[in-house]
């Protein structure tokens, strides 16, 4: 009977195909299972029975693992993950909107003044009271916060917001990115964990001289 057919049998595999990415110092770098390079990034299961090291590149290959967001629970957390990512985006989207805008307005100041500096300064005057009109106009919408001083408000808002949203993200991330092996590998990892457990139980009976007696179809010899 071979090692593989005996994991078949047991009905609850030892530990779960989902892999954690943990590095340790530069210093302990260990080889890679693949490819026998230095690396220090360990691929660990979130109960710890199983770990190894593994090149960062590899965990890029879908032919070697799939990346998979879930809990600690292994509750599927794909959908939190793309909400968290809109959200930054969006927030980027907005940032990036309001410095083009301000940029452009100061350009535009800049090009009134250098040009005709009289003129531009009468320019400027006028938008203002463009801007209290449309402000009466809009009501509560604008409230009477000059339209400058609302642009600069809600781009340091949004600056913020976006701080925020990227550091939940990176958070998020660190929690819930987990590597799925294919099968071959976790299958591998599974004969692995098989053989060492059955010399750890050799090595235990062989220093407790009950080797052979407690062998297979031997145990009628016992006494
Ligand atoms: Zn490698």
């Amino acid at each position: 009977m071979s090692s593989s057919s005996e994991i078949a049998k047991g009905q609850k595999p030892p530990f779960a195909n989902l892999y954690e990415v943990k590095h340790v110092a530069e210093n302990a770098c260990k080889a890679c299972i693949l490819c026998f390079k230095p690396t220090n990034t360990v691929l660990i299961t979130g109960d710890k029975k199983d770990w190894f090291y593994v090149c960062d590149v590899h965990l890029k290959d879908k032919n070697f693992a799939k990346l998979v967001y879930c809990n600690g629970l292994g509750k599927d957390t794909e959908a939190e993950w793309r909400k968290l990512c809109g959200t930054v985006e969006s927030l980027q989207r907005e940032l990036r909107k309001l410095e083009k805008k301000e940029r452009d307005k100061l350009a535009k100041e800049k090009s009134w003044l250098t040009v005709i500096p009289s003129w531009g300064a009468k320019k400027d005057e006028s938008l203002k009271d463009e801007g209290k009109v449309k402000d009466k106009e809009n009501g509560e919408e604008n409230g009477s916060t000059p339209e400058s001083e609302k642009a600069s408000r809600s781009k340091e808002v949004v600056a913020s917001e976006l701080h925020d949203g990227e550091q939940k993200l990176a958070a998020f991330e660190r929690e819930n990115i987990k590597y799925h092996l294919e099968q071959v590998f976790y299958r591998g990892r599974l004969l692995q964990d098989f053989k060492r457990k059955k010399q750890a139980e050799i090595e235990q009976k062989l220093a407790a001289g009950t080797l052979f007696p407690t062998l297979d179809g031997l145990s009628s010899l016992k006494n």
